[in-house]
């Protein structure tokens, strides 16, 4: 039973830690848009880093808007990665049709060539 009340106040303990190592002083999250683009850009430093993983384990509200941040940054990304490879999907395209006109142009002067002598 000792046991038991010492685990609990270990983990009360834990928790306390954890939200004073995570929430900044009053109600309100200190963190901002402005810090989740940094972290998602790499411009954090570790010990930054570590207090934001740990503080959007604990505040859903941050993990929301973290996660929903990190997917509009991936979806500009990828559409930027789509702009840049449809051009050369099409220069791709063009190259490979180019050489399989001169490759057929090739062969009809060989089997001209072939037949004529
Ligand atoms: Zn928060």
């Amino acid at each position: 039973m000792d046991k038991t009340k010492n685990g609990d106040s270990f983990e009360r303990m834990l928790f306390a830690t954890f939200a004073y190592e995570t929430t900044p002083i009053g109600d309100k999250c200190s963190y901002s848009a402005e810090t989740f683009i940094a972290s998602l850009a790499g411009e954090l430093n570790q010990a930054e880093e570590d207090r934001l993983s740990a503080h959007l384990l604990l505040c859903p509200t941050c993990a929301k808007e973290y996660t929903s941040i990190e997917r509009s940054l991936q979806e500009d990304e990828e559409r930027l990665f789509a702009r840049a490879r449809v051009p050369s999907l099409a220069e791709h395209t063009r190259q490979k049709q180019e050489v399989q006109r001169r490759w057929h142009v090739l062969t009809s002067l060989l089997q001209f060539r072939l037949y004529s002598c």
